[in-house]
Formats: structure tokens, sequence, C-alpha cells
């Protein structure tokens, strides 16, 4: 496909997946005029529920492949788990970004790995478990304990993850798995950072400033924006690190690279093809969000510059709020939406975003919500604001008052 050929409105766009990722990518492409399609199984998906037409088909579905490849004009994915020969087959008839081998390659820690040590980032020493006898080849390098023993594909939020200490320990999780892993050894962790990034099928690259994010349990609890004051280079060594990975894949679209700072060095953890959960805050704090530079980077039309106005904290909001108690409880979202201010009367808004998801369940990202602090564009110090934006968090499940 000649992929320099600029798709405008109202050319119709297809996604696989229908998360909440997929349903901010759909927001844009709706507000910019483009038509939408949905590829995702799931009858009640966040963009599903919102795009023009909702394919409610396995991403495999030969049938609904076809449809998409005869009406949609460009295709991209908001999630890693979708299956790379599924994009393969549709950029036969029409440009798919990112590709399926960047995706693939996202799909699997193998692959992943591998591509770190090929092009010497720096990442946690690990080992590939294949089969039972790789764990005996893995022993010979005791430096991989205490590690964490994790499933090489369909893993998310800490999902198909095991803590291990000794080996006894190592072959016990992988037995349970039953499935190709990859043993990380575990790194004591200063920070976790993230670089999101966009990059057009031309080359042309523009990013973010960087993410600081806190995990609790391994999912995202919440993220500063940007990243509280790095040590040194670190800053511009991790977007460099970032932009060597899109560049060394041929990226096209929206790439998030998750980092870890250890021993004040930085290691490469992961990448998602695709616009990321710590990138929310885009939205509401920055000129440009990472979900209009996928419809950009898709649609081969050009990158403005991201720029943050606002420094930010952005807090997930999992189902488990919906529980305070044990007992179903709506969050008084009062608590975020009646104030204009916060209690200082500084100049602090506070934006709320829920998916739509019909039930909230234990550890589901049902919404998020983001302060923005218009005093303070980027000094980097975004500490008082998370504390802050935690004391609300904990309010949501107070009593019900409006005000
Ligand atoms: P997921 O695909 O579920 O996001 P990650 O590999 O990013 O999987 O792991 C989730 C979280 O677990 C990380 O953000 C980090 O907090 C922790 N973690 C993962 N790998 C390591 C490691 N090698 N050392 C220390 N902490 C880790
Ligand atoms: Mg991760």
């Amino acid at each position: 496909m000649n992929g320099s050929v600029a798709l405008l409105p109202p050319a119709v766009l297809g996604v696989l997946g229908g998360g909440q990722l997929g349903r901010f990518f759909v927001l844009a492409a709706l507000e910019m005029g483009y038509q939408t399609w949905v590829l995702d199984p799931d009858p009640m998906s966040p963009a599903g529920r919102i795009a023009h037409r909702h394919l409610c088909n396995n991403y495999d579905d030969p049938a609904a492949l076809r449809a998409m490849a005869e009406t949609c004009a460009a295709i991209t994915t908001e999630f890693e788990n979708v299956p790379a020969t599924a994009l393969a087959e549709l950029s036969r008839a029409l440009p798919v970004r990112p590709g399926d081998f960047a995706v693939g390659v996202c799909q699997d820690r193998i692959a992943e790995k591998k591509f770190f040590r090929s092009h010497d980032l720096p990442h946690s020493p690990c080992a590939f478990i294949k089969c039972a006898s790789d764990i005996s080849e893995a022993k010979k390098n005791a430096d991989l304990l205490p590690g964490i023993l994790k499933v090489a594909r369909l893993g998310y939020d800490g999902k198909g993850q095991t803590s291990v200490t000794d080996w006894q320990e190592v072959a016990s999780a992988f037995k349970s798995y039953d499935c190709p892993c990859v043993l990380e050894k575990k790194l004591p962790l200063e920070r976790e950072l993230s670089v999101i990034l966009a990059r057009s099928d031309d080359g042309s690259m523009v990013s973010y400033p960087v993410i600081e994010n806190v995990h609790v349990n391994g999912i995202l609890d919440s993220s500063m924006a940007p990243a509280c004051l790095l040590e040194g280079e670190q800053s511009a060594l991790a977007t460099k690190m970032a932009g060597r990975i899109a560049e060394a894949i041929n990226y096209c679209g929206v790439l998030a690279v998750e980092l870890f700072v250890s021993g004040g060095q930085l290691f490469v953890n992961e990448m998602a093809p695709r616009p990321h959960n710590s990138g929310h805050h885009t939205l509401d704090a920055c000129n440009i969000s990472q979900y209009e530079l996928q419809v950009r980077a898709l649609c081969a039309l050009g990158l403005p510059q991201p720029v943050q106005h606002y420094s930010s904290v952005m807090i997930n909001l999992l189902g488990d709020l919906w529980y305070p108690n044990g007992v179903y409880q709506e969050p008084n979202w009062g608590v975020l939406l009646a104030r204009p201010n916060d209690e200082a009367g500084n100049n602090i808004a506070a934006h709320l975003h829920l998916y739509g998801k019909d039930s909230a369940r234990h550890g589901r990202k049902m919404g998020h919500f983001t302060l923005t602090d218009s005093n303070n564009a980027a000094d980097g110090n975004s500490k008082a604001l998370l504390a802050r934006a935690k004391n609300l968090q904990r309010s949501l499940t107070g009593p019900a008052v409006v005000g």
C-alpha cells in the first residue's frame, strides 16, 4: 500500500478491540468527522457501543475481517492481544498501523526481550522458559532470583505473573501456567516511567513529557505527568530509548514504552503498540491527546508536537471502588464533579471519565479521573497533586454528599 496518502473524513476507520482505549480512539475519530467500526466479541464493549458499527465477532472471524477490509480505509488496534495474523491478513487490503510485525513483537514477551537484546536496550536479566529443561539451564544463572515468572503471551495488568524466590517455586509456577514463560529478575524499583510517542509512516516522531507511574498489585494505580524531577539526563534518555525502539521497528502509530529506574539506571520493561493507560491525562492536560495522535498517524496526517499545558495526576478507578464494604454502592461522583476548585481555591480542575462498562468487578478498569493544575505547567513536581488526588479518591466511597 502507498502509506503516504492522507485519509480524510468521512473515511471509515476500523479498530480491533473495543475497550476504553478503543472508546477514546473512536471519540477522537468521531470528533474529527471520521466513521468508525469496532471489532470486538463483547456485545457490551465500551468502544463498540459508540461506534458507527460494532462487529461483535472474534478477532480472527473471516467474514468480519472481510467486511472490514471492504469498508474501512485503515485499521488500527487498541490492545496487543489481537492475533497478529488477523492484522497481516487485513494489511493485504488496506493500511494497518501499527503493522502485524510490531504488534507481534509486543504481544510476546519472549520476542520482545529478544528485540531488546538485539538492540542493546537495557532490560532486567531474564531467561526464556519454554519447557522444564529450560529451568535447569536458567539455574546456572543464580542472578535471576528473586524473580517474576511471566507468561509470554496474553498477560496484562499483572495477570499471568508469579513472584518466585527459589527454583522450586519457579518449577511449580511454570507447571501451573503450562505455556512458554519469561523468568525475569525482580529489580528493586526506585520509580516507574512511561514514554508515549507517535510516529508516522514517513518517520516523523513526536512525544509527550515523561510520565511517572505507580502500580499496585501489578495494575496501574496512578500517573503523574510530567514525572517528578528526574535525575540528570534520565528524562531525555528515556525518550531517546523509546524513540530508538520506534525507529528500529519502523513503527507507525502511537507507541508506549514502560521503563524502570533501578540503581539510578533506566531499564526498558515492556512496550505497548497503542495509546497507554498512563497517557489518559493527555485528554485534559495537553494540546493534543494520544488518541488524536493515533487517528492522525493512522490517517497519514501531520503529527503536531504535543504540549502539556498543566501538570496532572491520573487515578484509575477500578471496580473495587463500587464495593467499599463488600456491598454495591455507586461512588459519590459529587466529590469530583460538584466542586469548582480544590479547597484552597487553587486552580485545580477534576475531570471524570467513566467508560460505560455495565458491571463493576474486582480489578476491572471502570474509569479514571485526572486532576490538572493550571498554576503549574511543568515543574516536574506533582507529588502534592498526587496527595490531593488520593484524598479525593478516598472520599469517593464516603457518605453521599454533593458539593
Ligand atoms: P503487564 O503486562 O501486566 O503490565 P509488566 O511486566 O509491566 O506486566 O508488570 C506489571 C508490574 O509489575 C510492573 O509495572 C512493575 O510494577 C512490576 N514488575 C514487573 N516486572 C518487574 C521486574 N522485573 N522487577 C520489578 N518489578 C516488576
Ligand atoms: Mg506493564
